[in-house]
């Protein structure tokens, strides 16, 4: 049944594969889809109103883009090419832009693929969230990213394949990237050119969990000012974990929380660190933070605004938040 997500009739005895069913006896553990780290995932709802709903309107006269000439109009010669920016800077073969995907394993254990094909394509490609901060060969000073080998491989990967200049590598910041200064980093020692602020986690109000098996990675996280639950550095849960009480951690970021002065100062502070392009992301939001990300986005003069579906990703959100959040 569509409303409830229960079979039409509920039968004593059934192992339970729904997701009250298993909820009821698994709790909190499947709030996030699983396997984790090696899916990706997507909402089953039928929203009200979706971008399925869109549909091109072609016309039978004249052309677009090309002189209205049979013997010009043809295949070969269709040219996607676009520009974003305010000087027009980033050049696209095709009009895409790859939205940000971040410290998750599917996200990294296939970045050649990712890095490499959107180079070739000459579509920008945006890593995501909690890059360094996840990256246990961070190097990190006073609070202060000064190396990461997987910030590292992802931008080179992507820009040792760009062509003609088409394309860009775009690094993303959250809540803790942000005070781990991972933008100056990726702007000043990676030659990163576009970054991406964030309003929201998962561009959502959500924590961005991912599960931890390791104490010690637990602890190197919550150091590093992460969310970290169970308290990895609590004797007695240190104890717990080593009796086999539980099995893993969850990592959550923070959600940040949105004002005008903020913003504008963190796109100022950003300029003067070297970003040539400044993007914003926002999420599936109520109408009036939707107006506000534009009017803040003029504001500040910023190259391009993303706007977040909410229906799926990368396996960092709740299935609450990919059924019943947006529109
Ligand atoms: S418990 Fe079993 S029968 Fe009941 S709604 Fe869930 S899947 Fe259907």
């Amino acid at each position: 049944c569509p409303t409830s997500g229960m079979c039409v009739t509920c039968v004593e005895g059934c192992i339970g594969m729904c997701e009250i069913g298993k909820s009821a006896y698994r709790g909190h553990e499947v709030i996030y889809p699983q396997p984790f780290g090696i899916i990706t995932t997507a909402s089953q709802k039928a929203y009200p109103v979706d971008l399925a709903h869109f549909n091109i309107m072609g016309t039978a006269v004249g052309a677009a883009g090309i002189e209205a000439d049979s013997d010009k109009a043809i295949f070969p010669n269709v040219d996607l090419e676009t520009r974003l920016g305010h000087d027009k800077g980033i050049k696209l073969r095709l009009p895409i832009v790859i939205p940000g995907l971040g410290s998750t394993n599917i996200a990294s254990q296939n970045w050649e693929g990712l890095a490499i094909g959107s180079a070739i394509a000459g579509t920008p490609l945006t890593i995501g969230e909690n890059v360094c901060g996840m990256d246990v060969e961070s190097k990190i000073e006073n609070g202060r990213v000064v190396h990461s080998t997987d910030l590292e491989r992802r931008v080179k990967l992507y820009q040792e394949w760009q062509r003609d200049g088409y394309g860009a590598i775009v690094v993303q910041a959250n809540v803790e990237d942000g005070r781990l200064g991972v933008l100056e980093y990726a702007i000043e020692k990676l030659g990163v050119e576009v970054v991406e602020l964030k309003w929201g986690q998962g561009a959502k109000d959500i924590g961005g969990e991912v599960k931890v098996k390791s104490l010690e990675k637990a602890q190197l996280l919550k150091r590093r000012g992460y969310v970290v639950l169970p308290d990895p550095l609590d004797p007695a849960r240190v104890e717990e974990f080593g009796k086999g009480v539980f099995t893993e951690f969850e990592r959550h970021s923070r959600v940040g929380m949105v004002n005008e002065e903020d913003f504008l100062e963190s796109v100022s502070q950003l300029r003067k660190a070297g970003a040539k392009y400044i993007s914003l992301k926002t999420g599936a939001y109520r109408p009036a933070d939707l107006a506000r990300a534009v009017k803040f986005s003029s504001m500040a003069k910023i190259d391009y605004l993303t706007i977040d579906a909410a229906g799926g990703g990368t396996g960092m959100s709740p299935w609450r938040m990919m059924n019943e959040w947006g529109v």
